[in-house]
């Protein structure tokens, strides 16, 4: 059975612990740097970016998650994780750097804190995905290595770029576990 290891500093932490079991494979809670060993992937969950990277920084494990994508180990983001991911966050703070754009956060503004939405997504051409969004970014200047697999009102919310998988929004909130299964099978 694939481990995949959710990123259990702050955020959205059980609801994907569940949905990874709803996947069919094996999860666990990462506190640690040692925690990643044995992992096949990792999820790094909605929350607080500025709170999450804070955390990473005491535990130490914004190397050891960098190392662990390096390695070729699949990573998938959704909302804060996705920020944590990018190469750029406007407005300069520090990110992980393992996808190449740029995320813009709380990028609906204020009108849209949170809302649904149905995609359609590039990778799924069975029905729509019904997306909840909770104060979310979305993704500018994505490099021409990246692909974009699902836009709301002309903005990036999904996209994939190699072993890293990224969404504006929460499919754990959901009980369409499409996005889960497709990271797990594809490419864990
Ligand atoms: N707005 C948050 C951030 O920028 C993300 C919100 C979320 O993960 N639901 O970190």
């Amino acid at each position: 059975m694939k481990k995949i290891g959710v990123l259990a500093l702050q955020g959205a932490v059980d609801e994907h612990i569940q949905m990874i079991k709803s996947a069919g494979a094996l999860p666990s809670k990462v506190k640690h740097p040692s925690d990643l060993n044995g992992l096949d992937g990792l999820v790094l969950p909605g929350g607080e970016s500025t709170t999450m990277r804070k955390i990473m920084k005491r535990y130490d494990l914004i190397e050891p998650v960098r190392a662990f994508a390096k390695e070729g180990k699949a990573i998938f983001g959704t909302c804060a994780g996705l920020v944590l991911l990018s190469k750029e966050i406007e407005g300069g703070e520090e990110s992980l750097g393992l996808i190449d754009t740029t995320a813009v956060r709380n990028g609906f503004g204020r009108q849209k804190e949170s809302f649904e939405a149905e995609l359609n997504v590039e990778i799924f051409s069975d029905a729509p995905f019904e997306a909840v969004f909770i104060r979310a970014p979305y993704l500018i200047e994505p490099s021409p290595e990246v692909s974009v697999l699902a836009t709301f009102e002309d903005k990036i919310v999904a996209a994939k770029e190699a072993n890293i998988l990224v969404t504006a929004f929460h499919p754990e909130l959901t009980n369409d576990n499409r996005f889960m299964r497709f990271f797990i099978e594809k490419m864990v």
